[in-house]
C-alpha cells in the first residue's frame, strides 16, 4: 500500500471525500489517506493527526518525501485535540481502530465537531458503539459500506449532523441502517458466522454443568444476539 494504491478498505474510505474538502484524518500512521486524498484533489487541505510517535514520523517523513507539507499539516495530539477552529475542517475521517476507542475520541473531542459537516468512520469492531454515538449526538448516517479485504471485512459509516432527532431501531444500531436494507453477501456472510460463533459458545458453556448464574446470563444474551441475526436474515 501506498498513497497511489491505497487497501481496498482505505480506497473506499476515501472515496467518501468527494469535492475539494478540508480534512482531518485521525490515527493517520504513513498519512496514505491524505495524501492520496490530496493527490486527487477531492481534498485541498488535510491535516493528519497522531498520537503515537513512530507513526508520527512516518506520516511526517511522507508527506515530506512527496513535496505536500503545503497541504498537509502533520500533527502530534490525541484524538480531535489537534484540529483548531481557524483550520475550517468540513470533514473528519477515523479509520482502523476499535468502534470504542473512535467513539471516545469522538466524545472527548465534541466541541472540536461543530462546524463539521461529515464524518467517516471505520471501526475494525463495534460499529454499534458509533451508530448508538449518532443517535446520542444527532449525526444521521447518510451511507454504510460493508467489504472484504484479506479475509477480515469491514465496515464504514457516514454521518452528517441532523437538525431533525435522529433515532435507530435495535436492529439498526446493531447491523446498520443501510446495511440492512442492502442485505449483501458480505453483510449475510458477517452474520452468519458470528452467529455460528455464539451458537459454539453457548453449546461450551452447556457443556460445564452445572451452569453458573453468570454463564445463564451469557447464553440468554447470546441467544438474543442470534434472535436478532435470524430476524435481520430471514
Ligand atoms: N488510519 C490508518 C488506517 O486506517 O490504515 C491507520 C490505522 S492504525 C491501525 C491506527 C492508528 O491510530 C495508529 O497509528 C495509532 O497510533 C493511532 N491512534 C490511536 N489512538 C489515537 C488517538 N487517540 N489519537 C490519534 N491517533 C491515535
Amino acid at each position: 500500500m501506498n498513497e497511489e494504491q491505497l487497501s481496498k478498505r482505505l480506497e473506499k474510505v476515501a472515496s467518501y471525500i468527494t469535492n475539494n474538502e478540508r480534512i482531518a484524518d485521525i490515527g493517520s500512521d504513513h498519512a496514505y489517506l491524505p495524501c492520496f486524498a490530496i493527490k486527487n484533489k477531492t481534498a485541498s487541505f488535510a491535516i493528519a493527526g497522531e498520537v503515537v510517535d513512530g507513526p508520527f514520523k512516518s506520516a511526517q517523513k511522507q508527506v515530506r518525501s512527496l513535496g505536500l507539507t503545503e497541504q498537509i499539516d502533520v500533527r502530534k495530539g490525541n484524538g480531535l485535540a489537534i484540529i483548531e477552529k481557524e483550520d475550517a475542517i468540513d470533514t473528519i475521517v477515523i479509520a482502523g481502530m476499535g468502534g470504542t476507542l473512535i467513539r471516545t475520541i469522538l466524545e472527548e473531542g465534541a466541541t472540536k465537531l461543530s462546524g463539521v459537516s461529515k464524518l467517516i468512520l471505520q471501526p475494525n469492531i463495534a460499529t454499534w458503539q458509533l451508530r448508538e454515538w449518532s443517535e446520542k449526538n444527532n449525526w444521521l448516517i447518510t451511507s454504510e459500506a460493508i467489504l472484504r479485504e484479506d479475509n477480515k471485512i469491514y465496515e464504514i459509516i457516514v454521518l452528517e449532523p441532523s437538525e431533525k432527532p435522529v433515532v435507530w431501531t435495535k436492529q439498526e444500531v446493531f447491523f446498520g441502517p443501510c446495511l440492512i436494507k442492502e442485505q449483501s453477501a458480505i453483510f449475510k456472510s458477517k452474520w452468519h458466522h458470528e452467529a455460528k460463533t455464539w451458537q459454539n459458545i453457548i453449546q461450551t458453556i452447556s457443556s460445564n454443568q452445572p451452569i453458573s448464574d453468570e454463564n445463564q446470563a451469557k447464553i440468554r444474551e447470546l441467544e438474543h444476539k442470534i434472535a436478532l441475526v435470524e430476524d435481520v436474515l430471514k
